[in-house]
């Protein structure tokens, strides 16, 4: 029985001296030292596990005229359409930001704004260009355009010249999705490396900028091309599946919401497909 007291009071007031170290702890760091500031990092610079942001993908911002041209449609979203949606993102007060902004928050080294979007482009379309860019910059909205070197100055592309301009604007960010569009899931390890890194190094040279970011053709990948990814020296990668949380250990499979505009065209219920645009950024 003396022992269990003792031990008892031995427990006790190792508790007690835990509280007391910690209160003064909390005392010293609310007082903000100089020195604690420089020997303890700030408590917005640890990482986190996730972050919450709505990615959308675009492929075309154009007008499909040909009814039968139903996966054009459904891969398109005119002009007019597009222009709304910046509409209801500046409305809702959302704030776009970038991929680079979206790694540095897993890092604990960027804040996110209250209603954070990124924008995406698949493919390096013209209508990137002719279409999409002159809406970015008349609502300042950041957005990300992947892009497929060996399609560059083909018809229906974008011209090197013009992915130079696009790389000097600070809303544009330059990102890779392989050399030729290929499904990864199909092409051996020497290919898919040229595929991943060439894309990479294409760009950079064209640019003369660092290519961060990246996307897998199709969405598709393996286990082995998300580390082949990795080892090109990416710090994204985004796939075609969906959801709006990204854990910082998923920063090679990064999903994102799918911007639809087929029903657009051949029906022309504007109304509805806002209402499902909202939906897509809706956290
Ligand atoms: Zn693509």
């Amino acid at each position: 029985m003396k022992v269990k007291i003792f031990s008892f009071g031995l427990i006790a007031t190792f508790y007690a001296l835990c509280i007391i170290l910690i209160q003064g702890t909390f005392a010293i760091s609310q007082a903000k030292a100089p020195w604690i500031e420089q020997v303890m990092p700030s408590f917005a610079s640890e990482p986190v596990d996730s972050v919450q942001v709505p990615i959308l993908t675009y492929h075309y911002i154009r007008t499909v005229t040909n009814p039968k041209d139903v996966l054009g449609a459904r891969l398109s979203v005119t002009p007019t359409v597009f222009e709304e949606q910046l509409k209801i993102l500046r409305d809702e007060g959302y704030q776009s930001i970038t991929l680079d902004d979206l790694s540095a928050s897993w890092e604990g080294k960027y804040t996110m704004p209250k209603k954070p979007v990124i924008l995406t482009f698949d493919d390096g379309y013209d209508d990137f260009y002719t279409n999409a860019y002159p809406l970015l910059q008349k609502y300042q909205v950041k957005a990300t355009a992947y892009i497929v070197p060996n399609f560059l100055n083909k018809a229906h592309y974008m011209t090197s010249a013009q992915i130079i301009e696009l790389s000097k604007s600070p809303l544009v960010t330059i990102g890779a999705h392989t050399m030729n569009h290929v499904d990864l899931r199909t092409t051996n390890k020497r290919t898919s490396m040229q595929e991943i890194l060439g894309s990479k190094m294409v760009l950079e040279r064209l640019t003369g900028k660092t290519v961060h970011h990246f996307a897998y053709p199709f969405g598709k990948y393996t286990k082995n091309i998300v580390k082949a990814v990795k080892n090109a020296g990416f710090t994204t990668a985004t796939t075609m599946e969906r959801g709006n949380d990204h854990k910082t250990i998923h920063n090679f499979t990064v999903t994102r919401e799918e911007i639809i505009g087929g029903a657009v065209q051949q029906n022309s219920p504007l109304g509805d497909s806002l209402e499902k645009f909202k939906k897509s950024i809706l956290l």
